[in-house]
């Protein structure tokens, strides 16, 4: 019962977040809905009043951030970054296949896809698209078909009796999904979309000029096990990061006398993760640096700004999987329910340090959650993360940590609910907190050189 309440502003969060434009929207939507006010990349950021504030790029990415009313630079940066994107099928630019009997249409492959879990699901339409109307401007809408479309049948085993010992899939030739009956030079799916958007938006469209359409799962997020202490869902990695991180900030506001709070608080939620973060709106741009530079100041001042300041990197961890207990190390077996994970990895492919690590289990403990720790088999390749890629470009200290999960990458992920309220309590004390860095050690004074003197004391 607990669960359920808690759950039902996730499990809605995820169903309208069909793809990263979606997940932008209804991020957008619960800010405006808790006194956060949009601006835009065309303002003078510099001279924004003390507020709280969101501003997005690209319609796929979304900073938003608190600038309290003393804007002391010495007090650093809060800072949670977590991606809109999930693995997902793209509709090709030329979609329609003529050369079959039936009417399939053409798809990328958009991230690391568990490509077996896409069979036999509903599948719907969503992104977004440009076009010309008939005024002769271009405009551009967000679409969500809503219902089920197509579907991508496994062939029976019958004509494939190995399949549950050497599957391969064809990424060209297996996915392309099944729409209709017919065929013809007629048929279109984007006439489809057409007439939706004509329908939906009382739009009168000339043509279709350009589109970025994803196949997603129709089926709803749910609460599964016996005490419905499971979430499962698609494309929880990373939406319940986003949520998480949303919730977490709007909370905090909410604490606080002024709506505001005392200390400068930013979430950054970009997109392209799952295709190598190399975009404008992704962790590789320059998104998340201007806003900063733009808002508290560029050059000296947001040097000292972000040597203050800390990055949590918030994405999906693995957690362990019963049957499949030889991929982790046995010394670190992050267990749904058991707390956020602490991401580690010597390689730099996880941003964490002593430090972080140090800083993000005190604040657990406040929080009363527990946490786990992640550390990777020494003969598997680890993953990465939003973290190292941020770190490196701001100069700023991080912690990378998660949600344990599984399936991940699946079309049908699973995490644990109470992981999900306990990381969103660790991030509210997070952004409540005065100090967000630890000192450097300092050297015993007995060893210390001393330039006024020839000898060490
Ligand atoms: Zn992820």
């Amino acid at each position: 019962m607990e669960n359920q309440k808690n759950a039902q502003g996730m499990m809605e969060f995820l169903h309208e977040s069909t793809t990263a434009y979606h997940a932008v929207m209804a991020i957008k939507k619960r800010l405006i809905a808790n006194r956060f006010c949009e601006v835009s990349e065309q303002q003078d950021l510099h001279t924004l009043v003390p507020g709280n504030y969101f501003i997005t790029r690209q319609d796929t990415a979304i900073i938003a951030f608190t600038k309290p009313n003393n804007n002391n630079k010495s007090d650093g940066l809060r800072i949670v970054g977590t991606h809109t994107d999930s693995p997902a099928l793209k509709l090709k630019a030329n979609p329609d296949l003529k050369s079959t009997p039936y009417w399939q249409v053409g798809v990328e492959i958009y991230g690391g896809i568990i490509l077996s879990s896409w069979f036999d699901r509903e599948l719907s339409l969503a992104g977004k698209v440009s076009l010309l109307n008939q005024q002769g401007e271009l405009q551009s809408v967000l679409i969500d078909l809503k219902k089920s479309i197509a579907q991508i049948p496994s062939v029976a085993i019958h004509l494939q009796r190995d399949v549950n010992e050497n599957r391969t899939i064809n990424k060209q030739k297996e996915m392309p999904p099944i729409l209709g009956l017919t065929a013809s030079s007629e048929s279109s799916l984007l006439k489809v979309v057409k007439n939706h958007i004509e329908k939906h938006y009382q739009i009168a469209v000339e043509k279709i000029l350009g589109h970025d359409l994803f196949f997603y799962s129709n089926e709803k997020p749910a609460l599964i096990g016996i005490e419905e202490e499971f979430l499962t869902a698609s494309r929880l990695d990373n939406l319940i990061s986003c949520w998480v991180g949303v919730q977490a900030l709007i909370e905090h506001t909410q604490k606080q006398q002024d709506g505001i709070g005392s200390y400068p608080c930013v979430l950054a939620c970009y997109d392209h993760e799952e295709v190598g973060s190399s975009s404008a709106v992704g962790a590789e741009g320059n998104f998340l640096k201007s806003i900063i530079e733009r808002v508290w100041g560029g050059g000296e001042e947001s040097y000292k700004l972000l040597d203050k300041s800390l990055l949590i990197s918030v994405d999906n961890a693995q957690a362990a999987h019963p049957n499949y207990l030889e991929n982790y190390d046995p010394q670190h077996l992050p267990i749904i329910n058991g707390g956020p994970a602490i991401k580690i990895n010597a390689g730099q492919r996880y941003s964490t340090s002593a430090e972080t690590t140090a800083l993000f289990t005190h604040w657990s403990t406040k929080a009363k959650a527990r946490t786990q720790t992640f550390v990777s088999r020494s003969d598997k390749a680890c993953g990465s993360t939003i973290g190292p890629i941020t770190t490196t470009l701001l100069g700023v200290a991080a912690i990378d940590v998660g949600i344990p999960s599984l399936a991940m990458h699946s079309i049908r992920e699973f995490v644990g609910v109470r992981d999900v309220i306990d990381l969103k309590q660790i991030l509210t004390i997070f952004f409540e907190e005065k100090n967000v860095r630890i000192s450097s050690p300092t050297i015993s004074l007995d060893v210390a050189y001393n330039p006024s003197s020839s000898t060490t004391t």
